[in-house]
Formats: C-alpha cells, structure tokens, sequence
C-alpha cells in the first residue's frame, strides 16, 4: 500500500484544524479519573451521560452504571479535581451530579 507523505506545514494545519472542530469534546486521556481523590471512574460516567444526553440509550446506560457500582457517583465531593485536569475543561462535577439523579 502506497504512503501519503505530507509536507511538516500541512500536517500541522490538519491537526489545528482537528483540534479547533473537536474543542470542548472529550479526548479519552482519562487525567479526570486519574486525578479523583475518591477513585470515581470520571470518563465512564461522562460516557453514561452522553448515552443518556447524546443518543437517547438510557437503557444502556442505566445498566452499565448499575454494573460500575451506583454507589460510586455518590461519593463526589463536587471538588472540581476533574475538571481542572480536563484538556478541555468540561464540566464534570455537573455530569457527574446529573447521572447520580438520571440514573438513580
Ligand atoms: S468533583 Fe467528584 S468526580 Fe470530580 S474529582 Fe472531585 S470527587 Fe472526583
Ligand atoms: S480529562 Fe477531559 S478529555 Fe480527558 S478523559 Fe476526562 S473528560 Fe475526557
């Protein structure tokens, strides 16, 4: 299979172009759950709630965070630990609290 060689320049322009359109969005580097003082599993719940908010899989949802343990979201401390290692700065404590009573 041939290989497509791209100039320095134009790589570098596709990758800001790739960052500037996906900004805000998760990039799966998991700092959030890495950094939770009560060892919550940050990324997971932020998938849950785009099941739920995202793609209309509350079933789906409702049984993986059954299978995770319930009583895992109940011991966020609303500490803001997460958001503050997200890249991308999303509102986590909020997603968090949201798919404690979404998915109770
Ligand atoms: S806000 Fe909650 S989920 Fe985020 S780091 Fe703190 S305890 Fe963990
Ligand atoms: S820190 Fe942010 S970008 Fe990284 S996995 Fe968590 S939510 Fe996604």
């Amino acid at each position: 299979m041939p290989t497509l060689r791209l100039p320095r320049a134009e790589l570098d322009r596709i990758e800001e172009k790739v960052l500037a359109e996906t900004r805000g969005s998760c990039r799966h580097c998991g700092a959030c759950t890495r950094v939770c003082p009560q060892g919550i599993n940050v990324a997971d719940m932020l998938r849950y709630h785009a099941y739920v908010h995202n793609y209309g899989e509350r079933d789906v949802a409702s049984a993986a965070y059954e299978k995770l343990g319930k009583e895992r979201a109940h011991l966020c401390m609303q500490c803001g630990a997460c958001q503050a290692a997200c890249p991308e700065s999303i509102g986590l404590p909020g997603v968090i609290s949201s798919v404690r009573i979404e998915l109770a």
